[in-house]
């Protein structure tokens, strides 16, 4: 065992969320406080191994800046948070990396792997909009579909570190096919980039025509045919994906994140009305966009190097 013990005082914890281009950076204060917050390259198209050490030579600069007692890494994939292993992630070109031990060692600290959704669900569960609530789904839907089930405080794995994959939800069984193999997932019809693509396929734009989902919502609420016929297939989606997910966890609210999220009420309430025409004798979840944005992924791996420090202090107060 690798691990070193650090008391938990007053120093901070370093916390870093890997994506397939950046990585987000943050340090928090021992109450959960952001001190500090930067970015650095992935370098991920280099190869897994250049994503490695960019990841750990970012954590090292901003240990020796902070003097953090603790690191969090919060990455993409599949992430097993009990043995500190990345199993598999598309995004770094990573299959089995014990970033837990292999952090630990290059930095002297212990060290918290997460899995970059779920961490981002404790986040908005403790610092944002999931505060005060027992049971949330945090949904954020961006070039993906991704899904971090809350209950009782806890971000559920699952046997085999794969659950809340609410982007994989089949709601159109003849729908185009998905990055995971399988058709019609929700990811594939709702998703930013599948509006994105669905838009320029009915508008008959060519391919190098940009359009984001942004702009598809824009065009529908300036009377866009097309753009309201795509908009609202999108939101009827979600819908559908969010009946399974209530008539199977019966949660409180539902939190959605992402850059679709910043459609605000355009998307919001459209779904909230499909939402409850659907639903028969279940218990319409509260629907709330998310409050932290693009840091929740960072500030849950600082929460998880936290939750850490006060496992191995057992007098510490939890942030
Ligand atoms: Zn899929």
């Amino acid at each position: 065992m690798t691990r070193t013990h650090s008391p938990a005082g007053p120093a901070p914890v370093v916390a870093l969320d890997v994506g397939g281009t950046h990585i987000k950076g943050a340090v928090l204060a021992p109450d959960g406080t952001l001190l500090h917050a930067e970015s650095a390259d992935t370098q991920a198209d280099r190869g897994p191994d250049a994503a490695i050490d960019s990841t750990f030579a970012f954590a090292r600069r901003l240990a020796e800046r902070f003097g953090p007692a603790a690191v969090g890494i919060a990455v993409p994939g599949i992430v097993d948070e009990g043995s500190g292993t990345c199993r598999f992630s598309a995004n770094l070109g990573w299959r089995d990396v014990p970033v837990r031990d292999r952090a630990e060692i290059e930095l002297g600290l212990p060290v918290a792997l997460g899995h970059d959704v779920r961490a981002g669900a404790i986040a908005e569960a403790r610092l944002g909009a999931g505060r005060d609530c027992d049971s949330f789904l945090f949904l954020p839907i961006g070039t993906g579909i991704a899904g971090g089930i809350v209950l009782g405080g806890r971000a559920l794995t699952g046997r085999h570190n794969v659950a809340g994959e609410v982007g994989h939800l089949v709601v159109r069984p003849d729908g185009p096919s998905c990055r995971c193999g399988a058709r019609g997932c929700l990811e594939a019809v709702a998703s930013a980039s599948a509006i994105a693509r669905r838009y320029r396929e009915l508008a008959g734009l060519s391919p190098v025509e940009r359009v984001s989902a942004e702009q598809v919502q824009q065009r529908a609420q300036a009377g866009d045919e097309v753009a309201v016929r795509v908009w609202r297939d999108a939101v009827l989606a979600l819908a559908d994906g969010l009946v399974t997910v209530v008539t199977l966890l019966d949660p409180q609210r539902v939190v959605i994140g992402g850059g679709l999220s910043r459609a605000g009420s355009a998307l919001l309430d459209p779904l909230y009305a499909a939402l409850t025409e659907r639903l028969t004798f279940q218990t319409r979840p509260e629907l709330v966009p998310a409050e932290l944005g693009h840091r929740a992924g960072s500030l849950g791996a600082g929460l998880l190097a936290l939750d850490l420090l006060h496992a191995a202090d057992p007098v510490g107060e939890r942030a």
